[in-house]
């Protein structure tokens, strides 16, 4: 029973967990049993403590979320015997191509089983060689040729929402196990990237091998992949990459700069100060805005580190005031129970009065999404007398009427002018025909945007982040075609999606065109998600002005009357 030479680390754990959810999946087995066990491996990923250290200490492992009492068990079994009856049982009893995807817990067995059969092939190996030569996308479409190329790659990027909870914990564990002074995220996190592959840190400390030896022990095991004497990288557990950097109190404000701006970003900061040598003869710089000012520059918001205008515009003084979370006074898009919300209207409209805001939308989906319960005509007549009732009883919050309105195939909206026409405003999404090509996915929405009850395109590409890439469109004719029309945008704060992204939601701007930042919403708790929106649009340089639910409602409603 005693633990063996070599312990398991948590992505080991993990790994055993995932590859029973994979299993169970192939079963009729209860989907949120599978997700539970999905969610539970994905937490113990991002652990800093050894789980098995826990499980040997009696440690109560349902302290963490995501960690009831079965899975609690299955890992103290994993501990005890390096692996689960249950799962071994599984894959003893699995056909052999089941069994041969073990090693790819991220797979889906079913949609492997079902490209093995179209493809006449039996393997991974195969189905890799299927995936390189193109004929996996051709016979089965790009979303199946996604998840493969995921499923048998090594994971290596996070949602950035993700990788809050990942800094939070390698910052205490720096701080608290690994003995440094200081310690701070930089790079891609500190720029709100919407996916990270690096997480990075600088770090202040005495003694830079005796922190790395101290790191090894993250997670349980965490290898050192490279190090120099002031530098290291580590493979994390959950697939991304650590970097760490030494940092001086001296110069911190120097570090913070190098190890935070893109490389195009830094090009053009050197071009401006004349470089890093006569930048250090100028320091030490304690602090970024020591650095700015000895320069000549206004301080650069970290998401605007890019190596577009920045720079030039911190001489000019000349940099926008970046939106932010305070300054949104309503949301434009939530859903409830009416289509596939979980809170009534009334319950969602007193949830975001809580949360400080002056409005919201209730943008329900339209009578031809079946998937979501999309709301029919005679519904959504219903559902605009109660909210005109709703408004006369609430007070500190207006209700608008709206709904998700999808964007037919032809481009045509899914409900008839005539009630379009009773609605506050329109959110207009596609939520179907995603493999159209280019061409014709942006006719298609430019054509939606010639009806004049056609006020904001929802989530423009569709993408889900590390899932799937969204549809191709042309989006300068879209912008272009928005701006003549007087429609708008959103970006879509839900964190797989951000979308527009921020190099799309920058085009935008520079156009002219407003965006609202909206959480779509689908229960009283979402309405936080703002942030991760908000952090896109800062990226995107947006200022208040640039937002369209930063303004009241009675300076809104105009710019929907087209
Ligand atoms: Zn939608
Ligand atoms: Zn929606």
């Amino acid at each position: 029973m005693a633990s063996e030479t070599s312990p398991l680390s948590n992505a080991e754990i993990a790994d055993r967990l995932a590859g029973l959810a994979q299993l169970l999946s192939t079963q009729k087995e209860n989907p949120y049993k599978i997700k539970a066990y999905q969610r539970a491996a994905a937490k113990i990923r991002t652990l800093p403590e050894s789980v098995e250290e826990l499980v040997h200490q009696d440690s109560d492992l349902t302290v963490y979320a995501g960690i009831g009492e079965a899975i609690s068990q299955a890992v103290q079994e994993i501990v005890r015997t390096g692996t689960l009856g249950k799962l071994e049982r599984l894959r003893s009893n699995a056909a052999p191509e089941i069994a041969g995807l073990s090693n790819y817990p991220r797979l889906d067995p079913k949609r492997v089983l079902r490209a093995y059969q179209k493809l006449g092939i039996a393997s991974v190996d195969e189905l890799r060689k299927k995936l390189e030569s193109g004929e996996l996308e051709q016979t089965l479409g790009s979303r199946v040729a996604q998840h493969v190329r995921q499923g048998v790659t090594e994971a290596h990027a996070m949602l950035l929402y993700r990788a809050h909870e990942l800094r939070e914990a390698v910052e205490h564990f720096l701080l608290d196990t690994c003995k440094a002074r200081k310690a701070e995220a930089v790079g891609d996190y500190r720029r709100r990237v919407d996916t990270i592959e690096e997480l990075a840190f600088i770090v202040e400390t005495d003694d830079f091998s005796s922190l790395l030896e101290r790191m090894e022990h993250y997670g349980g095991r965490t290898p050192l992949v490279a190090s120099t004497r002031t530098s290291a990288t580590f493979s994390l557990s959950s697939g991304v990459r650590l970097r760490i950097d030494r940092a001086s109190k001296e110069n911190w404000g120097l570090s913070l700069i190098k190890r935070t701006g893109s490389e195009a970003h830094l090009r053009k900061l050197t071009a401006a100060t004349g470089g890093w040598d006569i930048v250090r003869k100028a320091g030490p710089f304690a602090s970024e805005p020591d650095l700015y000012t000895k320069f000549h520059l206004s301080f650069i918001e970290p998401e605007l580190r890019e190596g577009y205008d920045e720079v030039e515009r911190a001489q000019l003084g000349t940099l926008p005031m970046l939106v932010t979370v305070k300054n949104i006074r309503g949301e434009l898009h939530a859903h409830s129970t009416s289509s596939d919300g979980s809170h009534s209207i009334e319950q969602m409209a007193i949830a975001a009065r809580d949360f400080g805001y002056e409005y919201i939308g209730i943008t329900d989906h339209s009578q031809s999404l079946k998937i979501a319960r999309g709301v029919p005509i005679e519904e959504l007549g219903k559902q605009i007398r109660f909210i005109d009732n709703l408004n006369s009883r609430l007070t500190g919050i207006r209700v608008l009427k709206s709904a998700e309105v999808d964007i037919l195939d032809d481009g045509a909206l899914d409900y008839p002018d005539e009630l379009l026409k009773e609605l506050d405003y329109t959110v207009c999404s596609v939520h179907s025909r995603f493999s159209l090509g280019k061409p014709e996915q942006t006719e298609r929405i430019l054509r939606a945007m010639d009806n004049r009850y056609f006020n904001i395109l929802g989530h423009a590409t569709g993408r889900l982040l590390l899932k799937r890439p969204g549809y191709e469109l042309d989006m300068d004719r879209i912008i272009h075609h928005a701006k003549q029309n007087g429609c708008f945008f959103e970006i879509n704060s839900s964190p797989a999606r951000l979308d527009l992204s921020a190099e799309n939601a920058r085009l935008a701007r520079e156009a002219g065109v407003k965006i609202a930042i909206s959480t779509d919403a689908h229960s009283t708790r979402e309405f936080g998600t703002v942030r991760y929106g908000i952090d896109q649009a800062r990226r995107a340089g947006l200022e208040a002005a640039s937002v369209l639910n930063c303004l009241q409602w009675p300076s809104l409603e105009p710019l929907f009357r087209r």
